[in-house]
C-alpha cells in the first residue's frame, strides 16, 4: 500500500521520484494558494519544476474564472502561467461543446467566466446573473427559448428557484446536453461557515431534471483525455499534486498518474489512515502515492536534485 511520507525517502528515492515524471498537474486552491495568499515557497517550487524542464499545468475545478483571469491571478501571485497551461472548468465546458460541434445556445447557471469562454469559441448563451422571482407570474408561464441546446451548471451565487425551473425545463428534452463543471460539495471551511460548492448545485439540478450531468472537472476523465489529445501528455510520466482526495487524487489514481497529496487543504493525515483501513474500493482510490505537509516542503529536495542534474555552464 502506498501513501509514503515524502520526507522519509532517501536521496536515491528522491532522485528517482523527480526523474519519474515530465508533466506536473497541480491543483490551485489549497495547494498553491488559499484565496490571495500563496503557500510558503510554492512559487519557487513551480519555477524550479520549470527550470528542470517539467511541463506544468494548473488544473482547477473552479468555474468562476476564465483562463485569462487565472493567468492574471497567477501573475499577481508570482506563478508563471499562460492561457495554454491553465485547465479550468469554464474553459473545459466550452471545449467539450466545441468538440461536439455544438451550434445552439447554452443556458448557464454559473459565472461570467463560463459566458466568456463560450463567447470565445463562438457559442451563444443566456442566464448569467440574478434571476428574480416575478410576483404573480406563475412558473408555468416560463417560455423555453427554442435555441437552447445545452445547460451548464457551475458555481452561481445567484442560484435560486427560477433558475431551477428553467434548467429542469430545458433538460426535459433528452436532446439538450447537460454539463456540470464539477462536483466539489463544499469549499474548505473557514471560521466554521460552510460554503456550498458547485457539486451541491449540480446535484440539485440533477435531482429536479431527473438526469445525470456530464462532469468536466476532476475526477472525471474529460480533463485527462484532453491532456492526452491536445498536449500529448503521457499518464505514466505525469505527477498530480492536490489537496483533495475525491477530486485531485481520485483523478490521478483513475488516470494512472503518480499522486502527491499536500495537507494544506481538504484532506488530512487521519483521512489517509481511514482509507487504508477502509473496505470500500472507491476509498482505496483516495490513497495517494505520496504525501507531504505543504508543496513548499518540496523545495529543499528540488534544489538538491537541481544541483545534481543541471551542470552550471562554465
Ligand atoms: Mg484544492
Amino acid at each position: 500500500m502506498a501513501a509514503i511520507n515524502f520526507k522519509t525517502l532517501n536521496d536515491d528515492d528522491v532522485n528517482e521520484f523527480f526523474n519519474s515524471f515530465d508533466t506536473v498537474l497541480t491543483d490551485c486552491d489549497g495547494v498553491l494558494w488559499i484565496d490571495m495568499r500563496p503557500m510558503k515557497n510554492a512559487t519557487q517550487v513551480i519555477s524550479t519544476f520549470l527550470e528542470l524542464g517539467k511541463r506544468v499545468f494548473y488544473v482547477t475545478n473552479n468555474s468562476t474564472k476564465s483562463r485569462e483571469e487565472f493567468v492574471e491571478k497567477c501573475k499577481t501571485l508570482n506563478f508563471e502561467a499562460t492561457k495554454d497551461n491553465i485547465l479550468c472548468t469554464a474553459n473545459l465546458s466550452a471545449c467539450y461543446l466545441q468538440d461536439l460541434g455544438f451550434n445552439k445556445k447554452v443556458y448557464i447557471i454559473g459565472s461570467k467566466a463560463i459566458a466568456k469562454e463560450l463567447t470565445e469559441v463562438g457559442i451563444s448563451h443566456t442566464g448569467v446573473g440574478p434571476d428574480s422571482i416575478i410576483e404573480n407570474v406563475p412558473y408555468r408561464a416560463f417560455k423555453k427559448d427554442p435555441e437552447v441546446g445545452a445547460v451548464i451548471v457551475g458555481f452561481d451565487e445567484h442560484f435560486n428557484y427560477p433558475k431551477m425551473v428553467k434548467a429542469a425545463s430545458y433538460l426535459n428534452d433528452p436532446n439538450v446536453h447537460f454539463i456540470g463543471t464539477n462536483t466539489d460539495e463544499r469549499f474548505p471551511a473557514a471560521n466554521n461557515v460552510i460554503i456550498p460548492g458547485t457539486g451541491s448545485l449540480v446535484r440539485c439540478i440533477e435531482s429536479c431534471a431527473e438526469r445525470k450531468a456530464v462532469i468536466m472537472g476532476k475526477p472525471e476523465s474529460y480533463i485527462a483525455d484532453l491532456l492526452k489529445k491536445k498536449y500529448n501528455v503521457n499518464p505514466k510520466r505525469t505527477l498530480m499534486i492536490g489537496d483533495r482526495h475525491n477530486t485531485d487524487i481520485l483523478l490521478g489514481t483513475r488516470c494512472g498518474f503518480k499522486t502527491l497529496l499536500v495537507l494544506t487543504g481538504v484532506s488530512k493525515l487521519h483521512h489517509i489512515t481511514k482509507w487504508k483501513r477502509s473496505k470500500c474500493p472507491e476509498e482505496k482510490e483516495y490513497i495517494p502515492d505520496y504525501y507531504i505537509n505543504t508543496i513548499g516542503d518540496l523545495l529543499p529536495y528540488l534544489e538538491k536534485f537541481k544541483c545534481k542534474t543541471i551542470t552550471p555552464s562554465t
